[in-house]
């Protein structure tokens, strides 16, 4: 029998990993993996990265990627470590964005290992890194280019076309063409999806030309963050003003946890703009991340995915490295100076989610002054640090300890990568004709069955909401 098993992001939004297990009529069979990423937040999930997967990894041919996030990504290494050495097709900005987050997650698993051990917090002895930065680094060999649009016949029983998915730079859909045994021939993997062309709805929105229209398959595997909560369609930058005028007016600093790559470059320019109109006073602008100058690196060497407000901002401002008072902290020290001032500055810090990373430091020192603003322009998954504080939660465990949120915490949601509802539906509307099943991953519950619900209703399409470990027969 052939089929898709959801080994990941069903049920939950990250861990995103589909196996596609093709029969070959008794020899050995084919067995491609769509994704490979992290469990993030609640233990319960991220206890499954520490699972082998159910077939060995050495019996894997392939990986597809279709973005460079750590929640489709991040668990590459781990698969490399356990006897994966197949090719890893993805676009060629998904394999520069990787090149640097791989080892950087590989960094924090170990300064994790590490800090357990310090304190003896973990049940293991010794606890043990996931995979390590230099074991994250070595995988890179593994990977394989290929362009949007390009078909690539992966075996003569499956052929690969990367298609625009417009939700971070490189994001692709996968379109897997199987041989003409398999009962469905056609599957269409959306790993996430960005918003769609109208960039009035989407001023947070970089990439360029939203989806790519017109799909045609038979099984559809698709995203469903947001199935049940429409983005805000308004213009962020007024409110941002304000909220960062105030904070400065009032002593404060601000802090953004941010996605070190896109977001925060995104972010960036968006504040270089607020400044040269004179809506926000000119403070110091601090991108704390140790991959902050190679991600603007990227950022600007993929100019051509922007959308056209991106693209006139970069011609406008060119690159932020040069410009005055934003400042590009790489070291541990670096870090550390901006810790020691007390008047007002803009930190832009990793991890978004607040999971792990510099962020953490500033947050611990922060968050107990009531001056100064935390502010969210990502998505908070539930588990996470980032829900605690987003939430209004009176305190939060860093580090072990219990620190007490008394800053202002605000959120701006209009900065989402991720399609909402009715830019879903108006993107599924232009397929050539509906799939004959379509599965719901990368959704909490309620967001999953609230868009299952929209799409037979406004489409009238089979739809499931998939189960983890789920098997669905494609041949
Ligand atoms: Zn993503």
């Amino acid at each position: 029998m052939s089929y898709i098993q959801f080994l990941g992001a069903a049920g939950v939004v990250t861990g995103s990993k589909h196996l596609i297990h093709v029969d070959n009529n008794g020899s050995q069979p084919l067995q491609v993996l769509v994704d490979c990423g992290l469990f993030q937040g609640q233990k319960e999930w991220r206890e499954r990265n520490w699972q082998d997967l159910p077939v060995p990894a050495n019996s894997i041919d392939a990986v597809i990627l279709t973005h460079a996030h750590l929640d489709h990504s991040g668990w590459i290494p781990r698969l490399v470590k356990q006897g994966f050495h197949g090719p890893i097709y993805a676009t060629p900005a998904t394999i520069d964005l990787c090149s640097i987050l791989l080892p950087d997650s590989g960094h924090l698993q170990e300064e994790d290992a590490a800090y357990y051990n310090k304190t003896r917090t973990s049940k293991h002895a010794p606890a043990l890194p996931l995979y390590t930065m230099e074991e994250a680094q070595q995988c890179m060999t593994l990977f394989r280019p290929l362009n949007f649009d390009e078909a690539k016949q992966l075996t003569s029983a499956l052929s690969l076309r990367f298609v625009r998915a417009a939700h971070i730079l490189g994001s692709a859909m996968a379109e897997i063409t199987l041989a003409s045994n398999a009962k469905f021939s056609k599957l269409l993997f959306t790993g996430d999806i960005g918003r769609v062309r109208d960039t009035q709805t989407a001023s947070g929105k970089v990439v360029r030309s939203g989806p790519t229209e017109g799909e045609d398959c038979d099984l559809l595997v698709m995203e469903s963050t947001y199935g049940n909560r429409p983005h805000p369609h308004t213009d962020p930058r007024p409110e941002l003003a304000e909220l960062i005028r105030k904070t400065i007016q009032r002593g404060g600093s601000v802090i953004v946890p941010s996605f070190a790559v896109e977001r925060t470059q995104k972010f960036l320019f968006l504040l270089k703009e607020l400044m040269e109109t004179g809506q926000v006073p000119r403070v110091p602008v601090h991108a704390d991340s140790p991959m902050a100058i190679k991600a603007v690196q990227i950022f600007l060497k993929y100019t051509g995915e922007f959308s056209p407000e991106t693209k006139a901002l970069i011609e406008k401002y060119g690159s932020p490295l040069k410009w005055p008072n934003f400042h590009f902290d790489v070291t541990q020290d670096d870090s550390k100076k901006i810790n020691d001032s007390t008047s007002p500055s803009i930190i832009v810090s990793s991890s978004g989610m607040v999971t792990g990373g510099r962020v953490l430091h500033h947050l611990m020192q922060r968050l107990p002054d009531p001056k100064n603003l935390i502010l969210f322009i990502g998505f908070q998954a539930p588990g996470t640090r980032g829900f605690t504080i987003k939430n209004g939660a009176p305190e939060v465990k860093i580090f072990g300890q219990h620190v007490p949120i008394r800053a202002q915490v605000a959120a701006l949601e209009q900065f989402s990568d991720h399609a909402d509802t009715s830019e879903l539906l108006e993107w599924l509307h232009t397929f050539k004709r509906a799939p004959s099943e379509t599965y719901l991953v990368h959704g909490e519950p309620p967001a999953a069955a609230q868009l299952r619900d929209a799409m037979v209703k406004s489409l009238g399409w089979n739809v499931q909401v998939a189960a983890y470990c789920e098997k669905v027969q494609i041949g």
